[in-house]
């Protein structure tokens, strides 16, 4: 047993198993319920044990974990899954992490496997095309999310506009931008004095005017503005920053343009998306997250920049045991382009699943997802029942329950609409959460998945305004 070995035809046995309740699970899953609810005394219940010394016969954990660990979470694969940013993965990409890990393909450097660094530098080229930016130039690097993928921009960019001394340098986000992007500040040791939140105007957007009487006043006080962050597709409204004038800013004020697109960057590959997004191609960095809208499993983020020496001249490091493996430039060791030196082969799950499905796949589903939040949108406002509070932008749209001829107050309607979200996660029918936008409790959907259809969303609908019913009449 030391060995950690089965035997080939147990391996067998158990990976027919596994793929086969892959397979049922992509085959069942919009019957199943996509919520999933249990307390912590519940799951200490099913799992707490001490770390077992002796050996459990495989079948018997396999069997556990098929149907005691996976049941136990959310699927947000499922059609009904509208809430936060749904993860509508694909098959094909399914199969190839686990290729990807089933040959534990070390994917830091160049001489350990060409083969997956090379899929990476063709990945990497085509989302630089996708998105405009200088192919020759330009580079970048697979991260495990959004979030990562964040970091990793601002590092590069304190590197480059401020060496090691970033006491006066202040960065400008909206107060829309994500939280990731405040915890790569915190985690980058800049002082919370250091960041300005600028507000944003009724339409979610970074307001231009507020921005640039920040980056005055900071020069005035001594200050050294260096970083804007824009948000290309906020991830409660799907809003995009206006990302011309925050370029034309950033070239004015000599400051780093960081677009954070881990929402909405994908929609780059529609028409309406591409047209909202105009203005992203003049980043310096673009944070996207293939693992949201480019329908791939976690974990699966992505980081361009303009120029791909801002990359290694901020991660390159050379320690003894890694001088003997160095290639040409033209191999690049991606160690060096980031902070992980060990890496899972990423580039396999995006190479794989574009190849099979095609890129007009890709374009035509998210096409359908924005077209799919223009037509709830728009029943929404054609229903006595509800208000549109942010219209479809980006497949993403917010409204509440606020029946005509009915005076509720704000707190009223803030209190309903919250029970009505309460009682569709309690029915585990749906997972369906609230926000907050301008002080008021809206329900928020997040329509990314290719799978849900007009009439799953008509559903949901339907159960919200049961419950409502039921609320009003209590
Ligand atoms: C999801 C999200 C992130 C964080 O990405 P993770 O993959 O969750 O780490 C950052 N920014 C925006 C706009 C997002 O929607």
């Amino acid at each position: 047993m030391y060995k950690l070995k089965l035997s080939k035809e147990e391996m067998k046995q158990y990976g027919y198993q596994v793929i086969d309740t892959i397979v049922e699970h992509f085959d069942t899953e919009n019957y199943k319920k996509p919520v999933a609810m249990a307390s912590r005394a519940e799951m200490d219940t099913l799992f707490n044990m001490e770390a077992p010394e002796q050996p459990t016969n495989y079948q018997e954990v396999l069997d556990f974990v098929t149907s005691k660990v996976l049941p136990n979470s959310n699927i947000v694969t499922h059609p009904k899954s509208y809430s936060f940013v749904p993860g509508p993965s694909n098959y094909v990409s399914v199969m190839a992490d686990t290729l990807a890990t089933g040959f534990n393909i070390f994917s830091g450097g160049w001489a350990a496997s060409p083969a997956a660094a090379q899929l990476e530098i063709v990945t990497m080229n085509w989302l630089l095309k996708l998105f405009k930016f200088p192919t020759k130039k330009g580079g970048g690097i697979f991260t495990s999310g959004g979030s990562m993928a964040n970091l990793t921009a601002l590092v590069a960019a304190r590197r480059q506009c401020c060496g090691d001394d970033f006491s006066n340098a202040i960065i400008y986000m909206s107060d829309q931008a994500h939280s990731s992007n405040v915890k790569a500040i915190r985690v980058l040791g800049f002082k919370k004095e250091q960041v300005r939140i600028i507000p944003t105007d009724i339409e979610f957007k970074m307001a231009i005017n507020k921005l640039k009487n920040a980056i005055a006043k900071d020069r005035l006080e001594g200050f050294q503005p260096f970083c804007i962050i824009a948000s290309a597709g906020t991830t409660n409204t799907g809003t995009v920053d206006p990302l011309n004038d925050i370029a034309k800013i950033c070239r004015e004020e000599k400051l780093w343009f960081h677009v954070d697109g881990a929402y909405g960057g994908a929609a780059i590959l529609s028409k309406k998306g591409s047209q909202q997004l105009k203005g992203i191609e003049k980043a310096d960095s673009l944070a996207i997250d293939p693992h949201k809208w480019l329908y791939q499993p976690y974990e699966m983020g992505c980081l361009l920049v303009r120029n791909h020496k801002w990359l290694s001249q901020t991660f390159t490091e050379k320690p003894e045991y890694l001088r003997d493996i160095e290639g040409n430039t033209s191999e690049i060791n991606f160690y060096d382009h980031g902070i992980q030196l060990t890496r899972r082969f990423r580039a396999l799950k995006f190479y794989m699943s574009m190849k099979t499905f095609g890129l007009n796949a890709f374009k035509k589903a998210i096409t359908y997802n924005i077209d799919l939040a223009e037509k709830v949108e728009k029943k929404l406002r054609q229903s006595p029942k509800w208000e549109v509070i942010s219209p479809a932008t980006l497949a993403i749209l917010n409204f509440r329950y606020n029946p005509i001829g009915k005076s509720f107050s704000e707190k009223e309607l803030d209190t309903m609409n919250q029970e009505i979200s309460k009682r569709v996660v309690a029915s585990r029918e749906a997972l369906l959460v609230t926000t907050i936008l301008q002080n008021q409790v809206v329900l928020r959907m997040c329509l990314i998945n290719p799978r849900t259809t007009i009439k799953d969303v008509q559903e949901t609908i339907k159960l919200c305004e049961d419950f409502a019913s039921e609320i009003i009449d209590k």
